[in-house]
C-alpha cells in the first residue's frame, strides 16, 4: 500500500488511478482533486509525506 499524501488514505499502488511525480518520486493520490492539491504544492505535501505523524482531521 502507498500513501496519499494529501489526505493520508491508503491508496493501492496496483489500481490506483491518479499518480504524479515529484523530485524522483512517484506519489499517489485516491482523487483527482487530491492529486490537484499536491500539485499546487508538491514541496510541501512531499515533504509531509515522509513523517509519520497523521492529523486526524484532514481528509479529501
Ligand atoms: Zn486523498
Amino acid at each position: 500500500m502507498a500513501m496519499d499524501p494529501v489526505c493520508y488514505a491508503d491508496v493501492d499502488e496496483e489500481t490506483v488511478k491518479h499518480t504524479a511525480s515529484y523530485g524522483g518520486q512517484e506519489f499517489y493520490f485516491c482523487t483527482a482533486s487530491c492529486r490537484k492539491r499536491f500539485e499546487e504544492n508538491p514541496g510541501k505535501y512531499a515533504k509531509l509525506a515522509t513523517k509519520f505523524s497523521i492529523d486526524p482531521q484532514m481528509s479529501c
